[in-house]
């Protein structure tokens, strides 16, 4: 299997079959009269690098994470009897990510995702509320039945290169001290959730002003860990 072939299979990345649900896929607006400059991002209108809207918790710039942060509480939207995730770890490999599949806020045109060691997270109010999005995807997504929000995606598929791995969005933390992203994954996915293509090298543009090194997979180390994964099972490392 190439290491395109294994992206596809495990994480639905670049091109591989994307189905949007209404939980993740967003419809394209209606191209007259965008409301914002995040629906300008989305529409036929062109924008300038300042219009475009990557996260809410980027665009104003990042905010580096504490050495000493050992993790923190996530709830999901719901006013009432949220869900609580609590993490015992810092979150390691925070990145913007492009893809379909990963929640993303209203307006928004990545998702902010990190990774966490699964044996750190547990689920400690309102579990009755999650259920899974996708049972036939890789990352099962634990999502909030009530506001939709993803509190945490896990791998159950002991040979994926990155079983015994959470997806955690920091965002959903009051607390500070969470990991900064580094880089964005799968940009160029965006445009299969409605993004217009005229503005990729806008997108691209504030992602490299950001810090976030802009690649349309994951990061030069994930994708040498799939590659490693990938060999040993073949034999040939
Ligand atoms: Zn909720
Ligand atoms: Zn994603």
């Amino acid at each position: 299997m190439s290491l395109m072939d294994t992206l596809k299979r495990w994480f639905g990345g670049q091109g591989a079959a994307h189905s949007a649900t209404p939980q993740q896929g967003r419809d394209r607006p209606e191209p007259t009269a965008p409301t914002s400059s995040a629906a300008a991002a989305t529409t036929g209108e062109a924008a300038t690098m300042n219009d475009i809207k990557i996260h809410p918790a980027v665009d104003g710039g990042l905010r580096a994470g504490s050495d000493s942060f050992n993790g923190g509480t996530l709830h999901c939207r719901c006013v009432d009897n949220p869900v609580e995730v609590t993490v015992k770890a810092q979150a390691a490999h925070n990145h913007v990510c492009g893809c379909t599949k990963c929640w993303k806020p209203e307006g928004s045109l990545f998702s902010m995702v990190a990774v966490v060691p699964r044996d750190s997270l547990s689920v400690t109010a309102n579990e009755d509320k999650l259920e899974v999005v996708d049972t036939s995807a890789a990352i099962q997504r634990h999502a909030c039945k009530q506001c939709g929000v993803h509190m945490f995606g896990r791998i159950e598929n002991t040979d994926h290169p990155f079983h015994g791995l959470d997806f955690i969005h920091t965002e959903l933390s009051d607390d500070t001290g969470w990991a900064a992203p580094e880089f964005a994954a799968f940009v160029s996915s965006i445009i299969e959730s409605g993004a217009n293509p005229d503005n990729m090298d806008k997108v691209r543009g504030r992602l490299k002003e950001l810090g976030l090194e802009p690649y349309d997979c994951l990061s030069p180390p994930l994708m040498d860990t799939i590659a490693i994964h990938t060999a040993k099972a073949k034999g040939v490392l």
